[in-house]
């Protein structure tokens, strides 16, 4: 089984979505392989994709006998993903590049399936569960998720990264300003403890 995939600007990285059909998973599981350019998949706006979005995996059916007679269909999505995103330093603002990759074992039942159950018939190994509306699932959607949740919330340029001078913004990394920097000697702390204190 294979998804068609030709040489850009054929491919998906196009912007043509990929949808999972239930429908085609009752025959047979799908394989995917894809590429998405940055700006394919909306990623919001805290940071910047700047390479491909690469992304292998496969999606399954698996059925969920729920008592005799209802049967479940959810869709397993296994793979992995990689890409590189720049965000500010949380220190100095800069840029700074990162690689975010994440492998991903998904399962997705249809919206509904639990309302009113309070046992879930999921084995513990398949923690994380989303659900799908209607006929299936956009690639895109669990792909937008997966780089969300990859994507550390706080990044540095670099370990010694000196950040900007809280009283004139220069970044001291690249200069050294004039301003007196008193919170590392500890003489001055501690007097902005005891002046911390009468304040309170
Ligand atoms: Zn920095
Ligand atoms: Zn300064």
């Amino acid at each position: 089984m294979s998804v068609f995939r030709g040489d850009w600007p054929f491919s998906r990285s196009a912007g043509v979505a990929m949808f999972i059909e239930i429908h085609e998973l009752e025959f047979h599981p799908v394989d995917f392989d894809e590429q998405f350019r940055p700006g394919a998949i909306d990623l919001g706006t805290d940071f910047r994709q700047v390479s491909d979005l690469h992304t292998d995996g496969r999606a399954q059916l698996v059925e969920e006998h729920h008592g005799k007679h209802q049967k479940i269909k959810d869709i397993r999505l296994n793979g992995k993903l990689g890409t590189r995103i720049e965000l500010p330093c949380a220190r100095c603002l800069e840029p700074v590049v990162q690689d975010v990759k994440r492998e991903f074992d998904l399962l997705y039942r249809p919206l509904g399936a639990d309302a009113g159950r309070e046992e879930l018939s999921v084995t513990s190994a398949e923690a994380e569960v989303g659900y799908y509306r209607g006929e299936g699932l956009l690639l895109e959607d669990a792909l937008r998720e997966q780089v969300l949740l990859a994507v550390p919330l706080k990044a540095i340029c670099r370990e010694d990264c000196k950040g900007l001078c809280p009283h004139c913004g220069v970044n001291l990394n690249h200069e050294q300003c004039s301003c007196e920097e008193p919170a590392d000697d500890p003489r001055w702390s501690a007097l902005k403890d005891i002046r911390d204190k009468l304040q309170h």
